[in-house]
């Protein structure tokens, strides 16, 4: 329940605290309850509130603070950031995976060609650093591919920072040496729940056990490079009631992992999307209620917390790749996209390889109308911030003309503000419990 409207903040409280968050700046601090807001605000230090951001001048407009807050984060160029889908295929055929409907028949360019593209976008944006995920299908599929492609992208001197999003299933003695000799440090790998729910969802036509192989993997991972390792699961209706069987799990096979300050293993947890066309799996098991399934997330999140695992994100960030001027997906075909379960679709394609190297106005011009995409009931909406016009692929697939979160925050903020006030956030980023 709000309690109290407060220099454009939302306070809730509870016999212990004083939650204050400021929906503006995304701001948020609990302070000891010692009676009235006032009184406890006073006794907690109202400089330290105005420093940090939580309360702002009440003559300020909090829209317009939103909007400079978020421009500024969309416009920092300090690094551009490439989601490079090295190929389509996969060893795996997952239940919900977003691409069983799309990516017929195409090309894949080269791995100069590929790295062209990456040296073009860095040139043309200007930033200092260029940040490479290694996305699939399965990044780690076709490893002759991906070898020349580390090496041309080493040829040509870029300052590149890589990461990868992969099913965990091809780790080797090879992958292992290109993981150290290309500093890939941050690696996703997605676990849905013990063996018995896990191996029923990420299945493949020859791979089968993948869960007791990712596991082997993880511990190889662990052992013999030093990247840190987000342990992703996409919940559902059909595995939330195991998740923390899994947790448990995990934290008893890489204790040594799971705890410290700076933890390797990190927990992420997702939320089914649609693919293209949908499918039999997402229509039957997607939590459609948005309200339960976030309050389901939240819980795990508190759980995960309690627990004493670190975790990836906390609040809801109206900032995605859509809407970050220095972010794209780049398809095996060369093509460059802005949003990554838009992938393939024409939709959220900018352009094609070839036209980043003549006059790339028409591409920068398409790629305005993500960023810069207005809805004017979003104008002096409280959670600008946090929304920021919703998810565009969602607007998509549920054919809606806006995928609007104001009822959902009515209904969760709570639950996220008492969360964002409950942990730390670590040195690597992340986020333990208090
Ligand atoms: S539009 Fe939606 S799916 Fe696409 S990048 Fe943004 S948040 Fe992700
Ligand atoms: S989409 Fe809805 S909740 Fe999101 S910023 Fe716009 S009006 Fe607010």
């Amino acid at each position: 329940m709000i309690e109290y409207d407060l220099h454009n903040c939302i306070t809730y409280r509870d016999e212990q605290y004083y939650y204050i968050f400021n929906p503006y700046t995304i701001g948020s601090i609990r302070i000891p309850n010692v009676g009235s807001v006032t009184e406890s605000i006073k006794n907690f230090g109202v400089p330290t509130l105005y420093e940090n951001g939580i309360l702002i001048d009440g003559n300020l407009n909090g829209n317009s603070i939103a909007k400079f807050l978020l421009n500024k984060a969309k416009y920092d160029k300090k690094r551009l950031y490439l989601t490079d889908a090295i190929t389509y295929k996969c060893n795996l055929n997952c239940v919900y995976c977003m691409q069983q409907n799309t990516f017929k028949g195409i090309n894949r360019i080269t791995p100069v060609e590929k790295v062209a593209i990456w040296e073009r976008l860095f040139k043309m944006s200007n930033c200092e650093l260029l940040n490479v995920c290694l996305f699939g299908g399965e990044p780690f599929y076709d490893y002759n591919y991906l070898f020349t492609l580390l090496n041309q992208a080493k040829s040509k001197n870029l300052n590149i920072q890589y990461s990868a999003v992969t099913n965990g299933t091809l780790i080797n003695d090879d992958t292992i040496s290109l993981i150290n000799n290309y500093s890939i440090n941050h690696i996703q790998i997605t676990i849905d729940g013990p063996a018995y729910v896990h191996d029923k969802r990420r299945i493949g036509n020859k791979a089968k056990n993948t869960f007791e192989q990712i596991i082997n993997n993880i511990l190889k991972l662990l052992e013999n490079t030093e990247c840190e390792i987000v342990l992703n699961t996409v919940l559902d209706r059909n595995n939330k009631d195991t998740y923390i069987e899994l947790v448990k799990f995990l934290n008893s096979k890489f204790s040594k992992f799971c705890f410290s300050s700076q933890a390797r293993i990190i927990f992420n947890l997702g939320m089914e999307c649609h693919p293209y066309n949908k499918s039999d799996y997402t229509n039957e098991s997607i939590i459609k209620d948005l309200i339960e399934y976030h309050k389901i997330y939240l819980k795990y999140l508190q759980e995960l917390l309690s627990l004493g695992n670190t975790i990836r994100f906390v609040m809801p960030n109206g900032l995605c790749i859509a809407k970050h001027r220095y972010e794209y997906l780049i398809a095996p075909d060369g093509c460059i996209y802005k949003c990554i379960t838009g992938l393939g679709l024409k939709e959220f394609r900018l352009g094609y390889l070839n036209d980043i190297y003549k006059d790339a106005l028409p591409l920068l011009l398409k790629e305005s109308q993500f960023i810069e995409k207005e809805y004017a009931q979003c104008n002096n909406c409280k959670y600008q911030a946090l929304c920021n016009g919703g998810c565009y692929y969602s607007a998509f697939i549920n054919q809606a003309s806006i995928d609007c979160r104001k009822q959902l925050f009515d209904a969760v903020l709570e639950e996220y503000v008492k969360l964002s006030c409950s942990v730390v956030k670590t040195k690597n980023g992340y986020y333990k419990g208090v």
